[in-house]
């Protein structure tokens, strides 16, 4: 079984704050453009264009997904909808043209839709307090959503009780993973609010609530960050509940394939049964790797490559990360 725990499949432009919109189009373009390298000379070039990777309706990728045998897909509702907090991110640039409702409520549709396959994770800022929680109940109870997004880049720390502790209790109650961005971004976003130590103690209060952190907790990512993925690694081996996604590791590939064999080697070395596979598409098509070609690095690696890297994998290994590990992280 082949699962992708995350995509975002389902969104559309207009749920996203303008504001976001350059840093969001360039990382993609540049990534293309350059494989990763040359970020600060061709971010000017990149800012302007528009962005061709988001699939509104889900079909297009529902027929990429049947062609190249995933099974499952998590689609995952980013809620940036509240970005203007702080009085430097003031204005209409700062305002998503959906309300977080109606976001949530169309990944919920296109999931309906495409039940034998899509899984949607509910994403709300916890900054709308009780219409969050209130959103989360009915999208669990009522749409059918199987899990919770959150992605604290937004201007929060997710180990902020007051603020979280309510949406974590609420999933315990439901009985929801959490899977939560972690790792840098760009403009209006910010990498501060979500480093994966902030998960040690959620973890340890919520002892029965399954959470996985995105990009190897910041190591697998358009913008890597290899300490990130050791804190990672790290609660992941000492928490049961933590586990780790891929998401973006097309990106390492692209510029490196030898590092991102040996990143992946040391993952596996540490934390076995706690890695999932994931792509962040269909945004990162754009590094030329598409779900295709990411299964295909994984399951038919170039031998030359590994040699250079000092690794080899397992089938077992790779069963793992492809579905066997995110069937028992998801309860399926
Ligand atoms: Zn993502």
């Amino acid at each position: 079984m082949i699962i992708d725990v995350h995509t975002h499949i389902g969104h559309s432009p207009e749920d996203f704050p303008s504001a976001w919109m350059p840093g969001g189009t360039a990382i993609f373009g540049y990534m293309r453009a350059t494989k990763g390298r040359a970020w600060e000379a061709k971010r000017s070039e990149w800012v302007s264009r528009p962005r061709k990777t988001d699939d509104p309706s889900g079909e297009e990728s529902y027929k990429i997904l049947n062609k190249v045998g995933v099974d499952k897909a998590v689609l995952l509702t980013l809620d940036f909808t509240l970005i203007s907090e702080g009085r430097y991110r003031q204005g209409p640039d700062f305002v998503a043209a959906r309300s977080i409702e109606d976001i949530n409520r169309h990944i919920a549709d296109v999931t309906k839709k495409y039940s034998d396959k899509y899984i949607a994770f509910v994403g709300v800022d916890p900054r709308y307090g009780r219409r969050g929680l209130e959103l989360v109940r009915t999208a669990v109870r009522e749409w059918g959503m199987r899990g919770l997004k959150l992605h604290s880049c937004a201007g929060w720390y997710p180990n902020d009780r007051e603020l979280c502790y309510p949406f974590y209790e609420l999933c315990s109650k439901l009985n929801i993973p959490v899977l939560a961005h972690c790792g840098m971004e760009l403009y209006p976003l910010s990498g501060k609010y979500a480093d994966p130590i902030f998960f040690d103690e959620v973890a340890s209060d919520f002892p029965d609530l399954q959470f996985c952190l995105a990009h190897g907790g910041g190591g697998f990512s358009h913008v890597p960050a290899r300490h990130q993925y050791d804190v990672g690694i790290s609660l992941a081996s000492i928490h049961d509940n933590v586990y780790l996604d891929m998401g973006s590791g097309q990106a390492i590939y692209a510029r490196d394939p030898v590092e991102f064999y040996r990143e992946l080697r040391r993952g596996l070395d540490r934390v076995p049964g706690k890695i999932l596979w994931g792509t962040d598409n269909p945004w990162l098509v754009s590094t030329g790797i598409d779900w295709g070609g990411y299964i295909n690095l994984l399951r038919n690696p170039d031998q030359s490559v590994l040699d250079k890297a000092g690794v080899s994998f397992s089938k077992d290994e790779i069963d793992g990360i492809m579905g066997e590990n995110a069937k028992h992280w998801l309860n399926l």
